[in-house]
């Protein structure tokens, strides 16, 4: 008896696309190197320009940040983080010792300057990796393009270049509509 097996002829066939892969934007590895204020990209160059003012591109391999959009989302979590480390600590001081207000304040308001101060930049920096690493916002055509974009004006919306076919006769308003 002789039992012939059919080849599929790799029914499994992988698919190519036309577009180029974009390359590999690590998460995890991003947001490290993010955090710790290095360049997502080549982990070396210096993603900020000040305390917390993004550069405008790395200084080593130039990619270009001037496309993130942190915008309130560094100081929502370090607020996250550190109302609950203080709130949290005053509760269980005043529990456990219940010491002198003075005494509170004078150890928990330096607690959360400080607290605040180290790890608003970090979380930032992450922030913008994690940006970069989704192609969020303007790293979005980076991936394909191997380059940013022309950086658009903070706070507009992106210009309806992809999406520019004729409206079919828009109406037209009058300049001044009767109130
Ligand atoms: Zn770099």
């Amino acid at each position: 008896m002789r039992v012939t097996f059919e080849d599929g002829g790799g029914g499994g066939g992988e698919r190519r696309d036309a577009a180029p892969e974009p390359s590999a934007r690590p998460l995890g590895r991003a947001i490290g190197r993010g955090v710790r204020g290095h360049c997502p990209t080549c982990g070396t160059g210096r993603l900020f320009a000040g305390y917390l003012a993004v550069a405008p591109a790395c200084d080593i391999c130039g990619e270009r940040f001037s496309g993130h959009r942190a915008d309130d989302l560094p100081p929502y979590l370090t607020i996250l983080v550190v109302g609950h480390v203080v709130v949290s600590g005053l509760l269980i001081g005043e529990r456990l010792y219940q010491p002198d207000v003075t005494l509170a304040l004078a150890f928990w308001l330096p607690v959360t300057v400080v607290l605040t101060l180290a790890l608003l930049r970090p979380i930032k920096g992450g922030v913008v990796a994690l940006q970069w690493a989704l192609r969020l916002h303007g790293f979005a055509a980076a991936g394909a393009q191997g380059r940013e974009p022309p950086s658009p004006t903070r706070f507009d919306p992106p210009p309806p270049a992809a999406d520019s076919r004729p409206s079919p006769s828009a109406p037209s308003r009058p300049p001044q509509s009767p109130e």
